[in-house]
């Protein structure tokens, strides 16, 4: 079995190799999640693979062998010869003498500042063995409890919204599901773009009957095919979805007997829930429609079978968690959970962020979701800890941290401060460039590893090609082994053992051969029995709408509210597929979209640049498109040239601070 290497959905592939090099790649027609079908990147997406421009073996900074050389015992600096020039940059090193050079430097750091001045952040293209030995070297090896993944940046608020209320912090349901539900609401996620092979079931559903909603701030693709397309103002999510549980409630549309049987909390939510004073749409231009939608999609949810499905246009906000809630709140109100066609499903981003998680890549969960012996820092209090000096040393594995962060004039600051910077990555990616040392590693395609997709399924998947270079656990443990440790962990196997061992409710059953078949953590649907908290209940979770942005009455009608997302063709900082021509080609650039209205006056021979209060974008080319409300525009973030993210501050999810990348505020000047 092989797995795409790029989205969360985690459709089964097949490929066409000759000798080391993949031909072809296409949807593996046994396959449970892609029955055979594949997205433009799955199918197209295989180049960066042979890419020229892969890191391959060690590449360690010039100016820190400078910085060191004479810091670094004789036997070492008479090994420093074996590094050869291979920009301005960097030398090319063997894997040995990186590793060694690496042990050193962490062994000095250590003895001189303690494990917690260390600082680990990893990515979740990596497997779950990577993921695993990466947050075991932190806290074992280490004694580091800094440690996060870039679930931080996207889904972090599914887990915290999601574990508070119904104790896991996942999808509750297979893909399969889409299929067996009444009613499918579609919340803040342009599935077409960013999941396509979901977003291609859930056109299939609602053609074969399933009442199809569509909740965005833009028309989305499948919001064009849906039988309610609400359009909602920026920032209004929390009190859209609380609007909804209201109307359920005052109109005793309520599923009273699910509510006493299998929920704590109703009273003091309702309570709560109405006294909060109701936004109202109507009075808001162009929103008016949502005072004869919200009642609608209330009776709807109550009365059929529904399933909630969102993306990162619910979680990148400042009440991210909070809005989650809300949708699980939407879920229990209407038994719409534990059964099957109703339950909730984030989709995730990334091929492993469910598995990163699972694995306890996170400062405020071990593997299995375990308490770690210490708390530690999110990636976003990490940057500030390098500013202040706290943390001096960061390894970073599998995620563009210079690209895809929020604030990057800031954390851009702080990766330059650092004393040592160690990042595993296939391409030399903006993280990369600022490192001391770079270490090649195996890509998704030529590693066997288990991947966990936004259905919990757990699949070992197996290499393409073959490759010389390390896998990213295999780096830590060698490195574990330079520092002096021993490690029995010497396969992927082995490490998985580990894992079952420590979460055994969730993977104990599912060894490494069954993971070749897929099978989901916790089986097939969960809570049809009971919720996973101590008394089996689900826990009502109130959180009142903070009214602001487009919402208050002294909204500046100068301010463009900026919404980012991603274009089906590229992927996260675009590094594979930048290198993969026949992607790259779809969509090379990112481009700006405002509506109609807002486009009459500008000039179409000039660009758009973007100012908010943190910083500028580049000059972007835009176009007029009908699918953008008046007063809001669309860019995609995947090319760091455009500058995107150094628009954004550190504002984030009051609960998991996950970057606000949703409806920042900012002018529009042509250049
Ligand atoms: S939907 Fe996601 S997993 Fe499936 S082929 Fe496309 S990118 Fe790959």
């Amino acid at each position: 079995m092989n797995v795409c290497a790029y989205c969360g959905v985690g459709c089964e592939i097949k490929a066409q190799v000759l000798g080391n090099t993949i031909l072809s790649i296409e949807g593996d027609p046994n396959g449970v999640v892609s029955g055979g079908k594949l997205c433009v990147k799955g199918r197209f997406g295989f180049d960066f693979v042979a890419s020229p421009s892969r890191v391959s073996g060690a590449r360690i900074k010039k100016a820190f062998i400078d910085r060191n050389r004479d810091l670094m015992p004789i036997g070492l600096q008479n090994k420093l010869f074996l590094l050869t020039p291979i920009d301005v940059d960097f030398f090319a090193s063997p894997i040995d003498v990186a590793i060694e050079i690496a042990a050193w430097k962490t062994r000095r750091i250590l003895e001189q500042k303690g494990g917690k001045s260390f600082g680990f952040i990893g990515g979740a293209r990596t497997s779950c063995e990577s993921a695993y030995f990466f947050q075991k070297f932190a806290r074992e090896i280490i004694g580091s409890p800094n440690i996060d993944n870039c679930a931080r940046v996207c889904h972090s608020p599914s887990l915290a919204g999601l574990k508070r209320t119904l104790g896991e912090g996942a999808a509750s349901v297979p893909f399969e599901d889409i299929f067996r539900a009444e009613a499918i609401v579609v919340i803040g996620s342009n599935t077409t773009e960013a999941h396509p092979i979901v977003g291609l079931k859930i056109l299939e559903a609602a053609r074969k009957g399933a009442f199809l909603a569509t909740i965005d701030v833009r028309r989305v693709a499948i919001g064009r095919n849906a039988d309610l397309e609400a359009i909602v103002p920026p920032e209004s999510n929390l009190a859209v979805l609380n609007a909804i549980a209201r109307e359920i409630i005052t109109n005793d549309l309520c599923d009273l007997e699910f509510i006493a049987k299998r929920t704590v909390g109703f009273e003091s939510y309702k309570a709560a829930l109405l006294s909060e004073k109701p936004i109202g749409f109507g009075k808001i231009a162009l929103y008016e429609k949502l005072t004869e939608q919200i009642p609608k999609l209330s009776r709807i949810i109550a009365s059929k079978r529904t399933l909630f499905i969102w993306g990162l246009g619910v979680t990148e906000h400042i009440d991210g968690s909070d809005a989650v809630s809300a949708i699980a709140n939407l879920a229990l109100l209407s038994g719409n959970i534990g059964k099957i066609g109703a339950g909730v499903m984030p989709l995730r981003g990334q091929n492993n962020v469910q598995g990163a998680c699972d694995m306890g890549v996170l400062p405020y969960y071990g593997a299995g979701y375990s308490q770690p012996k210490e708390i530690g820092l999110t990636s976003p209090q990490m940057f500030e800890a390098i500013l202040s000096g706290e943390i001096t040393a960061l390894f970073n594995m599998g995620e563009d941290i210079a690209r895809t962060s929020a604030n990057l004039n800031k954390v851009i600051s702080a990766l330059d401060r650092l004393d040592f910077f160690c990042v595993c990555e296939l391409f030399m990616s903006g993280a990369a460039q600022r490192a001391d040392i770079v270490i090649g590693v195996k890509s998704a395609y030529e590693k066997r590893g288990i991947f966990i997709n936004a259905e919990r399924r757990v699949r070992l998947s197996k290499p393409l090609v073959e490759s010389a270079e390390l896998d990213d656990w295999e780096f830590f443990a060698a490195l574990t082994a330079a520092l002096g440790f021993d490690c029995d962990l010497d396969s992927g196997e082995a490490i998985w053992r580990e894992v079952q061992s420590k979460a055994p409710d969730m993977f104990g059953a599912i060894g490494y051969e069954e993971a070749s078949q897929g099978a989901q953590w916790k089986g097939e649907r969960l809570y049809e029995e009971r919720f996973c908290a101590k008394d089996r209940l689900a826990r009502f979770y109130f959180a009142p709408y903070r009214r602001r942005g487009a919402l208050c009455a002294s909204a500046d009608s100068s301010i463009f509210y900026l919404i980012t997302g991603r274009v089906a063709s590229q992927y996260n900082n675009a590094a594979q597929t930048s290198e993969t021509p026949r992607l790259n080609a779809r969509a090379e650039r990112d481009i700006l979209l405002l509506s109609p209205i807002d486009a009459k006056g500008l000039d179409p021979t000039k660009r758009i640049k973007l100012i908010s209060r943190y910083g500028e974008s580049a000059p972007l080319v835009f176009k007029a498109d009908e699918s953008i409300a008046k007063g809001t525009i669309f860019c995609s973030f995947h090319q760091a040239r455009s500058r995107i993210n150094y628009l954004f501050g550190s504002e984030g999810d009051s609960v998991t601070q996950t970057p606000r990348f949703k409806a920042i505020e900012t002018k529009i000047e042509q250049v």
